[in-house]
Parts: structure tokens; C-alpha cells; sequence
């Protein structure tokens, strides 16, 4: 059996060529439009020797041509590397060289980083395509344009017939621990989540407009938005970056019926100030997930705006949703709900035993969702994966329904605003300072956020320098959502007897420190 995920497209654009598939702003395109648009770009791809078995790159924001991109890359049978946009320079080489990525896609206003990042690459990227905005001028030299790739291939491409246990997609995670790595999820994994999600957890249908305000290089946003809508035949919204105002005016405008975000979009668009100036009437549901939402946050939501917020939980690995509250009236409040259809859920203790209900534990999952493995790394992936069963590194608990609740991470990550940071690589970025001796970054509780980057840094001897400098000195090397934006100085970080830093010590000290910015 073959199965290749832009099967999504091409499915919706035969039954329904004429829909609007994707609106951004005044502009629309049909799934036609769409699906001529992919199978250009594949043709490119194609002349330019991207085949089965490659990877592509994408630094794209939410714009049409990353849904083109997306699909046209699938078609070929290559695999879609996403990447986060806010990546600096030497942060995309090492994804590029990590993932064997063949060419690069990227949007024209972050070309300096994307060039940067192609510069200090050491692997096999050797192209570099440049999707241009509206108003911009585009490529240069050898680099290509994408608009001009477009027009000169006719769209007309056989797809690819790839297998359903291919890699469609590589999501850069760190898993539990380390270095970003490359969560390998499937043609059939990528599929069965987006089916599950407009199904069996939205029962969504053509009508539905959904809005993308979650970045679709994220897996949140790419299966559950895109993918969940153009399997539907619906229509998304994109907005290029989430702004509440952007995201309120597209609600009206487009007549979004279903709205996917972490808490704390939630929690901006409910203290807008100019909310009531805005028709939101056209939502019917709204999904949350990526961090705990919380259940005051649920509440005021659910009573500002009249809809019903559905939870769910999941990670990159997990293509990504894993259990959900699917309605109303089956779901219980504070509880990320019941593993999705067709998969299972339990909590574990040390020995791998399944704990009882009421009792912590790591969650693990197994199912149809879960990735073929980490790309390149098999101890990390028999790590993760053992007997089937991925492990998830979060704290769980499960009820006597069966309902799961997420209580604390056994990671090492910080979720700031929905993003995930994880400590070491800052960390690594700060001990490049050359007066920093130790340092620990941490996650400390924030209002809006969920929770702040902050560093603990204790100096060489005889050194010292001032919070600005070293939170100057993180933003010159990692994306603008991971330099910590607190510092405090001490003179030695506490440890346990083993000398592992007592981390949670530093949190319950740092959540008062005064140099924030
Ligand atoms: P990512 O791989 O970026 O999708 O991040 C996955 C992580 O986000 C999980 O391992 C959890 O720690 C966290 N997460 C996702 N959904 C929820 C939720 N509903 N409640 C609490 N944590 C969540």
C-alpha cells in the first residue's frame, strides 16, 4: 500500500476545486490553485534532483507558499524539515547539516539568517530558494526565486507514491534531554492525526474556517490547523505572526469557526482592549493545548467569547495530539482528556510498571501517532521508544475514567508562551561568556507566558559584569524567544551530594528577581 500525505490536496482539490482553501488578509486561493501551485513547485524541486529519500528545508512563515512549499515537497517524496523562523544564523546551520537537508526554503525577510545559516553549514545544502513578499526583490546570484520556479514549471507532477511508514516530516524537538533533534513522523502518522483531529476530536466539515496564528512550522499548527483543514476541505486563515489584533480582525473578517492556540493567546486576546470592538460571533470552538491551560483562563475565555474550549495534549513526537477533551460534555476540566482513537495511554513508574490511577507517574504512549524514531540517533530513539511505548518525559496522572493530567515534567524545558525552551542550549550559549563560571537557566512563573527564561550565572573569580551584558550576550546567539530576560548573580549554584544543580531551588529563589526587561 502507498500513501503520501499531499494526498490531503490533491484529494480535497478534485472534490472541491473551486473552494477558497487559503485566506490571508483581502487574498484567497482555491484548492486548485493550491494543488497547481504544489505540483509546480514539486516540478521544480524535481529538476533541481530533490527526490525520494531527501529533505528540504523550510524557514517560511504563515503565508500561502509554505503550504505550497509544503505539499509540493511532499510530492516529490522528499521529507518537509520545518524550522522554527526565529532561528539565528549558526542555529539553522546545525539544523541543515543535522538533517541532510538538500535545499533550503526560505522567506526573504529572514534571508540573512537563512544566508548565514547556508554559509556555516558544513553539509549536503547546497540550494537556496527565496520566497519573496509581495514588495520584495528576491534572490540573488545563484539562488533562486520562488515565484519565478513556479511560473517556469508547468503543474503538472505524478506524485511521488511513497510508502506509509516513509518520513514525511522531521520536527526539530529536544526530546528529553540535549541538542535539537529530528522527530522522524510518517506519512501514515502525519495522516492519521490530521484525520483524527478534524473527525474524530473537531467533527469539522468544508465549512469550517480555521485560523492559523500558531507558527505551521510548529507541529500544533501544521497538523492540527493545516493539515486537519485541508484534509476537511475548509478554508484557513493564515496570519503570518500571532498579534491579537492581527488575530481578532482575521476572526471577523474570515469568519473563523474554529480557533487552535496555546493559553496564552487565549490570554491576550481576552485583555485586547479593544475586543468588544470586534464580531467574533462566527466561532463555534476553540482548541488549546502545548502547555496547561489554566482552568480560570478556560473559564473567562469560554464566557467572553460564548464557545467551548476543548484541551488537548501532545508533542512533536507524537504527530502531535495524543489525548483530548472531545466535547462538552465528555470532558473534564483541568484534565488534557482521553487518548485519541485508535491509541493508548499510561503512566509508568522507574521500572516501567504501570502505576494506579490516582497515582504519578511518566506518561507513556503507543499508537499510530507515535514517530518512527529521532533521525540519525538510535540510542536516543530506543531511549524514547521502548517496547513500543514512546515516554513522554512529563509527569502524569490518570483518573478512575481514564482521563489524564499533566503534573509536572520530568525534562529539562521551559514552555514560554507556547515555545519550548530547552535550559542546556542556552546554557551552552552562556558558558561561551568568557567571565561566566556556572550557570543554570531556568523557567520561572509568569502571567502571561506560563513562565519567563531566566538565568542564575555565578562569575569567575575576580570577574564580574551586569544582567544587560549577558542577556546581550544570549540574544546575539539563540532565537529571540530563548534568551533568558532575567538574570541574577550568585556566588556559587546549589547542588545535590552528586553536583547536580538544584534547579528547583533556583526557581523558587529567581521568581522575585528585580532585573527583568
Ligand atoms: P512540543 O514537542 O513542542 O509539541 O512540546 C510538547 C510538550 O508540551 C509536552 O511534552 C508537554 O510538556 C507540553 N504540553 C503539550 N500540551 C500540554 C497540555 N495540554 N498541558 C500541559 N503540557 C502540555
Amino acid at each position: 500500500m502507498t500513501l503520501n500525505l499531499a494526498v490531503l490536496l490533491e484529494e480535497s482539490a478534485k472534490t472541491r476545486p473551486e473552494k477558497t482553501a487559503l485566506v490571508i488578509g483581502e487574498r484567497e486561493m482555491t484548492y486548485s490553485a493550491l494543488r497547481d501551485a504544489a505540483k509546480s513547485f514539486a516540478g521544480a524541486l524535481s529538476s533541481m534532483g530533490v527526490g525520494p529519500g531527501d529533505k528540504v528545508a523550510l524557514l517560511v512563515p504563515n503565508v500561502p507558499q509554505f503550504v505550497v512549499a509544503y505539499y509540493g515537497i511532499l510530492s516529490t517524496g522528499a521529507s518537509v524539515v520545518p524550522l522554527n523562523v526565529l532561528l539565528r544564523g549558526a542555529e539553522i546551520a546545525y539544523h541543515l547539516d543535522d538533517s541532510d537537508a538538500k535545499v533550503l526554503v526560505a522567506w526573504e525577510g529572514f534571508l540573512g539568517e537563512a544566508r548565514a545559516g547556508l554559509e556555516g553549514s558544513g553539509g549536503t545544502c547546497e540550494s537556496l530558494v527565496v520566497v519573496e513578499s509581495p514588495d520584495g526583490s528576491g534572490a540573488s546570484g545563484d539562488e533562486k526565486g520562488f515565484g519565478a520556479l513556479l511560473r517556469e514549471h508547468a503543474p503538472e507532477f505524478d506524485t511521488y507514491q511513497t510508502m506509509p511508514d516513509d518520513t514525511a516530516v522531521v520536527i526539530y524537538t529536544s526530546g528529553t534531554t540535549g541538542r535539537p533533534k529530528g522527530a522522524e513522523l510518517t506519512h501514515a502518522n502525519m495522516f492519521m492525526n490530521a484525520m483524527c483531529n478534524a473527525d474524530k476530536l473537531l467533527a469539522m466539515d468544508e465549512d469550517d474556517v480555521t485560523i492559523a496564528v500558531l507558527p505551521l512550522f510548529h507541529i500544533f499548527g501544521q497538523t492540527c490547523v493545516m493539515n486537519a483543514t485541508i484534509y476537511r476541505g475548509g478554508t484557513m486563515a493564515l496570519v503570518p505572526r500571532f498579534e491579537p489584533e492581527a488575530a481578532l480582525k482575521t476572526i471577523e473578517g474570515a469568519g473563523v469557526t474554529v480557533f487552535s492556540g496555546v493559553p496564552t493567546m487565549y490570554q491576550y486576546l481576552l485583555r485586547h482592549p479593544d475586543l468588544d470592538d470586534y464580531d467574533i460571533s462566527s466561532l463555534r470552538v476553540g482548541v488549546s493545548g502545548g502547555a496547561s491551560m489554566p482552568v480560570e483562563v478556560m473559564k473567562a475565555v469560554e464566557e467572553r467569547f460564548g464557545i467551548v474550549i476543548l484541551e488537548g495534549y501532545g508533542l512533536s513526537e507524537t504527530s502531535p495530539t495524543a489525548t483530548f477533551n472531545r466535547s462538552v460534555e465528555e470532558r473534564k476540566v483541568g484534565s488534557v482528556g482521553l487518548p485519541i482513537w485508535g491509541t493508548e495511554a499510561k503512566v509508568v513508574d522507574g521500572d516501567d510498571r504501570e502505576v494506579p490511577p490516582g497515582e504519578r507517574g511518566e506518561l507513556a504512549l503507543r499508537g499510530h501517532h507515535v514517530m518512527k524514531g529521532y533521525l540519525n540517533r538510535p540510542e536516543a530513539t530506543a531511549e524514547a521508544i521502548k517496547n513500543g511505548w514512546f515516554h513522554t518525559g512529563d509527569i502524569a496522572t490518570m483518573d478512575e475514567d481514564g482521563y489524564f493530567y499533566i503534573v509536572d515534567r520530568v525534562k529539562d524545558m521551559i514552555i514560554r508562551g507556547g515555545y519550548n525552551v530547552y535550559p542546556r542550549e542556552v546554557e551552552e550559549a552562556l558558558y561561551e561568556h568568557p567571565g561566566v563560571a556556572e550557570v543554570a537557566v531556568i523557567g520561572v512563573p509568569h502571567e502571561e507566558l506560563g513562565e519567563e527564561v531566566a538565568a542564575v550565572v555565578a562569575m569567575k573569580e575576580g570577574e564580574s559584569t551586569t544582567a544587560e551584558e549577558i542577556v546581550a550576550f544570549a540574544r546575539e546567539r539563540v532565537a529571540a524567544y530563548k534568551y533568558p530576560r532575567r538574570v541574577t548573580f550568585v556566588d556559587e549554584l546549589p547542588k545535590t551530594a552528586t553536583g547536580k544543580i538544584l534547579k528547583r531551588e533556583l526557581v523558587k529563589g529567581t521568581a522575585d528577581a528585580e532585573t527583568e526587561r
